[in-house]
């Protein structure tokens, strides 16, 4: 038994919205699409599970939150689908994919036919396990990647009035759960391995001041060591988290975040893999040319950066790449090669910042670090490659963006540290 499409896309998460949407507006008949998804909830925003949905007063939940609202744009229910007619196969996880033959396989036997197929699988959350740590299952113990794991989250910080959390991991999960966790008036004490919070992006001056203003929310920083064990997870709930410095750390729930791996086992050993994802040329075509990748799971070449291929775990790199796979799909004399300037972004508490580019080269920070408005341009071969800016209103983040795409020259150190974001305002 089995179904055949013109159009799969396997995957439903932010970029399998995103490029439902492209295909609505540039023109597919009706069943000639379908969205095959492990989630039981047609897309939606992912960023919105640390932020919104974590809050205790009003939180987000859908169909608030369903793409494509995070860019302004058309929220997409599940009834818009069924208006499209795009078939949405939710709760229904592909085990075996065979692309010669053009057919993927679910969990229940059924076999999917495609002519063009896009990979949307995104990533899953690393385990503990695979760093020589159990505990995972425990009742207490916490990740975060889609709507079961926030639900679950929150259900366990209603567990926690008033009492405390360990957060183990100093990136992007771990900096802005910590940060949920402290306005549910939960205590924190963050763990990871290196010197300073969010080290693959920010420099030492920058980690500093969030780690500054997150202590002065309450929250406390262990660095440079690991977990090794958990006490007591055996018997349904950790109590404490002992590290491999000795450290004991009593707590009553503990948030995981400790990176992700792109999900390409299903075409590994069919399609070139590089970096971890899906190889694509600029069409986000794979090297099986029926077959596209999009969002986490595809390395792409980023003109801005010599074509140098990458593959990038934000949103905003998720929709655009799945917006352009639609595009050449339908319209392939009518687009050319993807031509993306990296962005990311965060928001904890009051403060938001955001980045653009490559963070490579000579860095030369500016701003009041006291007041809360910063950045920090990193210069290559006198020429702005990357930017930061906290702190700052639409037209100075369009500012600092265009600074980068266009390679901005940079000689003066002494001048763009004094003028900052001004340095690049008129670009
Ligand atoms: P996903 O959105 O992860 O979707 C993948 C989908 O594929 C899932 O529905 C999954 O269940 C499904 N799937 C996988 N394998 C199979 C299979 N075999 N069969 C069926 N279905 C399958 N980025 C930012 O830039 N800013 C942020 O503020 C931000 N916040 C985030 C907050 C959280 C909690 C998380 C987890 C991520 C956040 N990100 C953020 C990253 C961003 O959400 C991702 O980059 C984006 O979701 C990637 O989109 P995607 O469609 O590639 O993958
Ligand atoms: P990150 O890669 O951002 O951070 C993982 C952190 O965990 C790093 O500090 C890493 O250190 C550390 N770590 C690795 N192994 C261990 C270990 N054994 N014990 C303790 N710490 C460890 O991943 P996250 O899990 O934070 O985020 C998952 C995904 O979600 C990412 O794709 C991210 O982009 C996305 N996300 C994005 C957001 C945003 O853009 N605003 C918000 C939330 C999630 P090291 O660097 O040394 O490996």
């Amino acid at each position: 038994m089995g179904r055949a499409f013109v159009y799969v896309i396997l995957g439903g998460g932010v970029a399998a919205g995103y490029a439902a949407l492209e295909f609505s507006r540039r023109g597919i008949a009706p069943g000639e699409l379908c969205i095959i998804s492990e989630e039981a909830t047609a897309p939606y925003e992912r960023p919105a599970l640390s932020k919104g949905f974590l809050l205790p007063e009003a939180p987000a939940r859908l169909p608030a939150f369903h793409t494509c609202v995070g860019s302004n744009d058309q929220r997409l229910t599940p009834k818009w689908y069924t208006e499209q007619g795009i078939e949405l196969i939710l709760g229904t996880q592909v085990k075996s994919a065979d692309v010669n033959r053009k057919t993927l396989t679910t969990a229940t036997g059924e076999t999917i036919s495609y002519k063009t197929l896009i990979i949307a699988t995104g990533a899953r959350a690393l385990k503990l396990e695979e760093f020589g740590v159990r505990g995972s299952d425990a009742e207490n113990v916490c990740y975060l990647r889609n709507l079961a794991d926030a639900t679950r989250l929150v259900n366990t910080m209603q567990t926690c009035n008033e009492e405390n959390a360990v957060v183990i991991g100093g990136g992007y999960i771990g900096m802005e759960c910590a940060a949920a966790l402290v306005t549910n008036r939960i205590k924190v004490t963050m763990v990871f391995p290196e010197a300073h919070c969010m080290a693959r992006l920010f420099t030492p001056k920058i980690a500093d001041f969030y780690e500054a203003y997150y202590e002065s929310k309450g929250v406390n920083f262990i660095k440079g060591t690991v977990l090794s064990s958990f006490e007591n997870y055996s018997d349904g709930k950790v109590t404490a988290v002992v590290l491999r410095d000795g450290t004991r750390v009593p707590t009553n729930m503990v948030v995981v975040g400790i990176g992700i791996r792109p999900n390409t086992g299903l075409f590994e050993g069919q399609l070139v893999i590089e970096k971890g994802g899906i190889k694509v040329n600029g069409r986000m075509q794979s090297s099986n040319s029926s077959v596209y990748a999009v969002g986490d799971v595809a390395t792409f070449p980023v003109k801005l950066f010599g074509n140098e291929c990458r593959r990038l775990e934000h949103v905003d790199s998720a929709r655009k790449s799945a917006r352009h796979a639609v595009s050449a799909i339908l319209s392939p004399d009518k687009t050319s090669d993807f031509d993306y300037l990296p962005f990311f972004y965060s928001r904890v508490f009051t403060l938001s910042w955001q980045f653009y580019g490559d963070n490579t080269g000579e860095v030369i920070h500016y701003g009041d670090f006291l007041a809360g408005r910063f950045g920090a341009y990193w210069v290559n071969k006198g020429r702005i490659v990357g930017a930061f800016l906290e702190g700052g209103n639409r037209e100075e983040y369009e500012a600092i963006a265009n600074a980068v795409k266009l390679k901005m020259v940079a000689q003066d150190k002494g001048e763009v540290e004094k003028l900052g974001v001004e340095f690049v305002s008129n670009v």
